[in-house]
């Protein structure tokens, strides 16, 4: 028995390929309606499906036909279904002459015409049994199949999504690893700039030092030397004050360049030919002359208010002098307003509001260049305006263009510059080109108490040209306010042990 079954778009179709490929012989088994697989299959006409099938004896051509098969089906079969009679139509049934061509009468023909010989063949029905059973076990194998084809996909699905999130993980993985690595590389890179950073440091110390020691051997061979020459030279005895006097100005941190400049001098007046007390008093009268003439706060009284603004480092003394300066007018009856600028320390404000309260002033608070001029305007009434700034650190760039707009805006009478003596050398220099941008100021020097560095005050007035003010000596408002007092100065330059 040989079965087939067919899937076609229509019954004429069908019946047709049964005949090519089982022959005339076949019997259809069964026939339904089945819709096309897939997602789109239910868009579209539903297909027949065809069970044929052939016994392998009756599929010879050249035998019986049908209708002289030996043993009929039986009447009723109970392990048959019903509609199986139905299903059970031979190909090959005697066309009559009178009919349409033989594939148009397959499918006009009813199928109880047809079933109904089947009835009385036993062998048939038990053919018909088989078929059933097997088309059941095909049917069970399709669905075993079917379900093993799901698991697997389901499988593959789980499987494919399980190495996704492995892969997930993977490049999760790998990034923290590159962003460790990263971060390890900018630390090494960081610690190693900061190595470096050290290192020019280290060296340009090192240089700054090497220059300051090649400089006092140079200079102490220098006087040696000179020593021998008048020791061979009874005639330049006189020489031996002048390298005194080199040596007491090198000691009190004068610039070694203006000491120069100073021994030249006194050497043009004879200082060479002149005994230790002559040359001393020359070099005095030299020093009072670069010291120039102070120039302390003069109020003239059709140019009022006369304003003042002091500028200089955090710390160096500018609110103290200035309540200084303002207590010292005000006995002397005039009239002062102050205004301040610092900001940027709330007790720089608070502490000049108190000294403003104890003298009775009136203060007035800027925050910004912009306001400086109103804020003048508001102190009109006064004699002379004090202006307090905030001091600035060189390497804040924002901040050291506010305090170029403020100085623009106040275009005040007079700036002064206010810059602690005990600041060294080298300091004073950064000072001093840090505020070059003032054109006209006036030098004051605070703090005189705590370091008699009269050197540093000689260095600037010589580096800036810029004439001396007042100078402080104490905290004490307002006793320790000075105009500058250059004899003092001056003696204390001359004098071997005053620092
Ligand atoms: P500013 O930041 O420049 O305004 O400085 P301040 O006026 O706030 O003063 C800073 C510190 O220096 C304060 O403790 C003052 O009392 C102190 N000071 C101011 N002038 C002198 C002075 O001439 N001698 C001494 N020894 N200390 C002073």
């Amino acid at each position: 028995m040989k079965i087939r079954r067919y899937t076609c778009k229509d019954m004429q179709e069908a019946l047709l390929k049964v005949k090519i490929d089982l022959g005339s012989e076949a019997v259809i088994m069964s026939s339904k309606k089945v819709k096309p697989k897939g997602f789109l299959g239910l868009f579209k006409k539903p297909l027949i499906e065809v069970v044929a099938a052939i016994d392998d004896e009756y599929a010879r051509p050249a035998r019986l036909n049908y209708n002289q098969r030996p043993m009929p089906a039986p009447a009723y079969d109970p392990y048959r279904p019903q509609p199986a009679q139905e299903r059970y139509v031979p190909v090959s049934e005697p066309v009559p002459e009178q009919m349409p061509p033989r594939n148009d009468r397959f499918m006009e023909r009813p199928v109880e015409k047809a079933a109904a010989p089947m009835t009385e063949n036993p062998v048939q029905t038990r053919e018909n049994q088989k078929i059933s059973e097997l088309e059941g076990k095909v049917k069970n194998l399709e669905s075993m199949l079917n379900k093993i084809y799901q698991a697997v996909q389901s499988n593959k699905a789980a499987e494919t999504e399980g190495e996704d999130k492995e892969t997930a993980k993977e490049a999760e993985r790998q990034a923290a690893a590159k962003e460790a690595e990263r971060q390890a590389a900018a630390k090494e890179a960081e610690r190693q700039a900061a190595a470096k950073e050290a290192e020019r440091l280290a060296a340009a110390k090192e240089t700054e030092r090497q220059a300051a020691a090649k400089e006092v051997l140079e200079k102490a061979v220098e006087i040696i030397e000179e020593i021998e020459d008048d020791n061979n030279n009874s005639a330049a005895i006189s020489k031996k004050p002048l390298l005194e006097l080199r040596n007491i100005l090198f000691e009190k941190d004068v610039e070694p360049k203006l000491i120069e400049k100073i021994l030249e001098k006194i050497t043009e007046r004879g200082g060479h030919k002149l005994d230790r007390d002559e040359v001393f008093n020359l070099a005095a009268k030299v020093l009072t002359a670069s010291l120039g003439e102070p120039e302390p706060i003069k109020l003239v009284e059709k140019n009022k208010p006369h304003v003042a603004i002091f500028l200089g480092p955090t710390g160096v003394g500018k609110t103290t002098t200035l309540a200084k300066i303002a207590a010292d007018f005000t006995f002397r009856g005039k009239k002062v307003g102050l205004i301040t600028a610092d900001t940027y320390r709330i007790a720089a404000v608070e502490q000049l509001k108190t000294y403003a309260e104890i003298l009775n002033l009136q203060v007035t608070v800027v925050y910004s260049p912009g306001e400086i001029k109103e804020a003048i305007e508001s102190l009109k009434d006064n004699d002379l305006i004090l202006i307090d700034t905030a001091g600035r650190s060189h390497k804040d760039k924002q901040h050291f263009d506010e305090l170029k707009a403020l100085v623009s805006a106040a275009d005040a009478d007079e700036n002064y510059l206010v810059i602690s003596s005990n600041t060294s050398r080298i300091a004073v220099r950064e000072i001093l080109e840090y505020y070059a941008f003032i054109k006209n100021y006036k030098l004051l020097f605070t703090k005189l108490d705590e370091s008699p560095a009269a050197g540093v005050i000689l260095n600037a007035v010589y580096l800036t040209g810029k004439p001396l003010s007042y100078t402080t000596a104490g905290q004490s408002v307002p006793d320790d306010l000075d105009i500058a007092n250059v004899e003092q100065i001056v003696a204390s330059l001359l004098n071997e042990n005053s620092d």
